[in-house]
C-alpha cells in the first residue's frame, strides 16, 4: 500500500502534525522507534515547556490543550533577566497582556500525551512502533523507506519529525548549520518555601546559568547550563548539597529549596537545516531547527512549522493537487525560515554575548539589559517576539 504520507518520528512535531491533517482525506503512516506504551504514557523528562500564546492557540485548534490538566498548566507572570552578580535586571510584565500571563509552562511529557490521545483514534493516521527508518529514497512519484526489520513503506510525500540529530535529513542531503555550545542544561523540578509569585528568572551567572521557572504551587523548574565536564559533577552531587547550591546561588529569595525526582541532562547542540525540502522530503520540527533552550523556542517554532505545512497541503488537496510537488514544499519553507531565521541566529547571538566571560563582553551585557529595559520600542519588540502575542501566521 502507497500511503500519502509517511512521518518519521511521534515525538510532538511528528504527532501535532499528524493531527492537523485529521480532516484532510490524507492517509498518513508513522514510524516510531519507541514503543506504543511510551507513546500512551510518555515518562517525565524534566523538560518543562514555555509555550507562547500563539503555541496555546495551535494546541486548542487541535483539541490537545484541553487534554491538559489545569492544574498542570502555570502561567508565567512576569519575566526577570540577570547578569553576572549585578542586582540590576531586565523585566517583561504582563500587563496589557491576554490571561496576564507572557506564556504558559506546560510539562513536556504532558504535551505529548495529550497529542498522542488525539492521534492514536483518527482513522487516517496509523502509527508503527518499535522500529526505526534506517534509509530512504525518493523519485519524482515519491518515497520508499526501509525500516530496521527490513520491510519497506512507500508515501507520495515523506516527513522527517526525527529530532535534531535527524538521520533522515543527512540521508536526504541537506545540509544543516550546528553549533556545539560544549554545554549541558541539567534539568529538574525543585520545590521551595517561598512562593515565585510567577516569576520567570534567567540568571546569566558567570561561569553557569540559571533559569528558575514558575510551576503550579511552590514548585519551580530549574535548568543549569554549564561547560560539559563540570557538568557530570552537578548531577552526581548529593541531594543535600546540590539543594543549598541553587538555593545559595539563587540568593535565597525562594527560601529553602528541595530536589523533586531526577535530574535531567541535555547537551545542547543548535541545528538549522539550510533547506527545509528535498524531493518529496519535507522537515518539521526539531529536524528543521532544533533550538538552544534559552529563549525557549524549540517547540514553539515546531508546533507553528507543522501548522504552516499542514495549511499548504490541505489547500493542495482542496485544489485537487499533488501534495508532495516543489511549489507545496517551497511555499512552506519560504514562510516557516521567516520565522525561524530571526530567532534561530538571535537566540544564538545572546547565547554568545551572555557567556562571553571577557571584560568587554561583560560590560556589553550589562549595556544590552540596560538598553532594553529602557527603550520601549525595542523591549515591545523582544518581548512580541518571545510571547508571540500577536504574530502573524
Ligand atoms: C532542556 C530543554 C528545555 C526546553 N524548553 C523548551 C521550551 O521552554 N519551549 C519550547 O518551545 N521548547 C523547548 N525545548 C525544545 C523542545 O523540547 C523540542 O523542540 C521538541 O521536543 C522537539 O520535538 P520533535 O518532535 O521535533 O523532536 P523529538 O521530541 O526529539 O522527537 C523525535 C521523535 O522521533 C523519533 N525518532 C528519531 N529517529 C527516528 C527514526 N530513524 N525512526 C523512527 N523514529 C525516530 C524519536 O524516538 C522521537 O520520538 C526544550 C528542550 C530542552 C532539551
Amino acid at each position: 500500500m502507497k500511503y500519502d504520507i509517511l512521518v518519521v518520528g511521534a515525538g510532538p512535531a511528528g504527532l501535532s502534525f499528524a493531527r492537523s491533517l485529521k480532516d484532510s482525506g490524507l492517509n498518513i503512516l508513522i514510524i516510531e522507534k519507541s514503543s506504543m506504551d511510551d507513546l500512551r504514557n510518555p515518562a517525565p523528562d524534566g523538560r518543562e515547556i514555555a509555550l507562547t500564546h500563539l503555541s496555546v492557540q495551535l494546541m486548542q485548534e487541535l483539541d490537545a490543550w484541553q487534554r491538559i490538566p489545569a492544574e498542570s498548566i502555570s502561567p508565567i507572570g512576569e519575566a526577570k533577566v540577570l547578569n553576572g552578580n549585578s542586582p540590576y535586571f531586565l523585566d517583561f510584565d504582563s500587563k496589557n497582556v491576554a490571561g496576564d500571563a507572557l506564556g504558559y509552562l506546560v510539562p513536556n511529557y504532558l504535551i505529548r500525551k495529550a497529542l498522542f490521545e488525539e492521534v492514536e483514534p483518527l482513522t487516517n493516521v496509523q502509527i508503527v512502533t518499535d522500529t526505526v527508518v534506517e534509509s530512504l529514497g525518493t523519485n519524482s512519484q515519491g518515497g520508499v523507506v526501509k525500516l530496521e526489520n527490513g520491510e519497506t513503506r512507500e508515501a507520495t510525500l515523506i516527513v522527517a519529525a526525527d529530532s535534531r540529530f535527524s538521520v533522515t535529513r543527512r540521508e536526504m542531503g541537506i545540509s544543516a548549520s550546528m553549533t556545539d555550545f560544549a554545554k549541558t542544561a541539567i534539568v529538574c523540578r525543585m520545590e521551595h518555601d517561598l512562593p515565585h509569585e510567577q516569576v520567570a528568572y534567567e540568571c546569566f551567572h558567570y561561569g553557569r546559568t540559571l533559569a528558575i521557572l514558575p510551576m503550579a504551587g511552590n514548585l519551580s523548574s530549574i535548568v543549569i547550563t554549564v561547560h560539559n565536564e563540570l557538568a557530570e559533577q552537578i548531577s552526581n552531587m548529593s541531594e543535600k548539597q546540590f539543594n543549598l547550591d541553587i538555593q545559595q546561588r539563587f540568593g535565597n529569595q525562594l527560601g529553602e529549596m528541595r530536589l523533586v525526582g531526577e535530574r535531567f541532562s541535555y547537551p545542547l547542540i543548535a541545528v538549522h537545516a539550510n533547506k527545509f525540502f528535498a524531493n518529496r522530503f519535507a522537515l518539521i520540527g526539531d529536524a528543521a531547527v532544533g533550538m538552544h533552550p534559552v529563549t525557549a523556542h524549540g517547540f514553539n517554532l515546531g508546533l507553528r512549522g507543522q501548522a504552516t505545512l499542514a495549511r499548504e497541503i490541505v489547500r493542495s488537496v482542496s485544489r485537487g493537487e499533488d501534495i508532495g510537488t516543489r511549489r507545496v514544499l517551497a511555499k512552506y519553507e519560504r514562510q516557516h525560515m521567516r520565522v525561524t531565521k530571526p530567532m534561530y541566529w538571535g537566540t544564538n547571538g545572546i547565547v554568545g554575548l551572555f557567556t562571553d566571560e571577557r571584560p568587554p563582553a561583560k560590560v556589553l551585557r550589562n549595556i544590552a539589559l540596560r538598553i532594553a529595559n529602557n527603550l520601549p520600542p525595542i523591549k515591545r519588540i523582544i518581548k512580541n517576539r518571545l510571547t508571540e502575542i500577536s504574530p502573524t501566521r
